[in-house]
């Protein structure tokens, strides 16, 4: 019989695992296909990992969906960290004399030959690797040839390969509440079934409330939009999410009281303020949100108030909060400008790479619309230019 074994966190099980297993199905042609979900030790939880059970759960209701597929405790139920050598022998002992394979994406092939005793996982499996994206099939057969060096019997798939990471989805689901079809529909309803990857918005009510009663419509809708990316970007860049959230939530609460009001605030800034941005009235409901937070709001978080205050003409040496804040006004859900589409994609690739398009983009506006740009938003430009 040949058996092929599939391991992971599956935090959740996504369409880029299902799109594995349906290639190898596909092309190793397995009776059997083994999906066999990692234990982490409690004391090891990564964030946002959901239990042991729900984990299992969701691979079940993955496996449900193919003949031939099935679900595997056997790492769940072992002690401390799994080893996929120990699974191997174990699997060996089980099928002395079956065809056993181990599949693994791209990322996992690329470190094989640092894991625990990678040389006797190859002597009690074959191995079959998948890319995980057009830029990982480019490189990763380099990866293969170092492993069938070692003697190994190794495979490369070609598949088309599904960009996607549970990191990625985790962060749709705790900002946004769905996976973007992103999730098989049985596992996106016990997600949300369990509240798993869940973050509370309800205790920013009060503001949420301040905003609607304050707010133009679309004004309210793009604060609500901000909030929901920030809190994405938190994830993604393993970020403060409550930081986030708050901040891209408040980032717009001065925008629409009177340009006289807004001076009057930004003269008590505490945070210095540009010659270029006191011309610049549209510059001003960054600097007045900042002072007007901390004095109506006693908001004293520091870190928060400057996010706020730089969303607009951003500086050099920005704090991870500050650019998610930036982004987040950039490229929030109702955003449709042109260049909005890669703005994006960069963005939740890489927040520093999402930040030079961002400047590239705006210091590009400004001399076409001839409007002059604080020396601080130059000192950004200047210092993602070069990556
Ligand atoms: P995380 O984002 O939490 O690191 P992940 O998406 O990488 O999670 P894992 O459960 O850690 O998912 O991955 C299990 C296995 O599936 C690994 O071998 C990994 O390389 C592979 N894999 C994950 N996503 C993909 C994908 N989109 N395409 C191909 N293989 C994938």
């Amino acid at each position: 019989m040949r058996i092929a074994v599939f391991g992971g966190t599956f935090n959740p099980i996504h369409i880029g695992h299902i799109n594995v297993i349906k290639c190898v199905l596909k092309e190793l042609k397995p009776d059997k296909l083994i999906l066999m979900p990692t234990h982490i030790p409690p004391h090891k939880s990564a964030h946002d990992l959901a239990s042991d059970e729900h984990r299992l759960e969701m691979c079940r209701l993955a496996a449900a969906e193919f003949s031939g597929v099935s679900v595997d405790d056997y790492e769940l139920k072992s002690e401390g960290r799994s080893y996929t050598v120990a699974t191997m022998e174990h699997l060996r002992e089980v099928y002395p004399s079956d065809e056993l394979y181990f599949v693994m994406g791209s990322d996992m092939t690329k470190t094989f030959l640092s894991w625990y005793q990678p040389k006797r996982i190859t002597e009690l499996c074959e191995l079959v690797c998948l890319s995980r994206s057009d830029e990982d099939s480019e490189v990763i057969s380099k990866y293969v040839d170092d492993i069938r060096a070692i003697g190994a019997k190794c495979y490369l798939l070609s598949c088309d390969p599904v960009e996607i990471s549970s990191t990625r989805i985790r962060a749709d689901i705790i900002a946004y509440g769905k996976s973007f079809g992103m999730l098989l529909s049985s596992v996106e309803e016990y997600i949300i079934k369990n509240k798993l990857y869940n973050f509370d918005k309800t205790k920013y009510n009060k503001y949420v409330d301040y905003l609607r009663a304050d707010l133009s419509e679309k004004r309210f809708i793009h604060s609500m939009n901000v909030a929901d990316e920030a809190l994405r970007l938190a994830v993604l860049n393993d970020s403060d999410r409550s930081d986030a959230y708050f901040a891209g939530l408040v980032h717009d609460i001065c925008k629409e009281i009177p340009i006289e009001e807004q001076l009057e605030l930004v003269k008590r800034s505490k945070l210095p303020v540009t010659d270029v941005e006191l011309k610049a009235p549209k510059t001003y409901h960054a600097i007045a949100a900042a002072v007007y937070l901390n004095e109506a709001f006693r908001v004293t978080n520091e870190q928060v108030l400057s996010a706020v205050r730089y969303h607009t003409v951003a500086k050099g040496g920005m704090t991870v909060l500050e650019k998610i804040v930036y982004m987040a006004d950039l490229i929030s859900m109702e955003r449709d400008y042109k260049d909005v589409d890669e703005i994006r994609r960069c963005t939740h690739a890489d927040i520093n790479l999402g930040m030079k398009q961002a400047m590239i983009f705006t210091v590009k506006d400004s001399v076409k619309k001839c409007r002059p740009i604080p020396h601080i938003t130059l000192d950004c430009y200047n210092e993602f230019i070069g990556l």
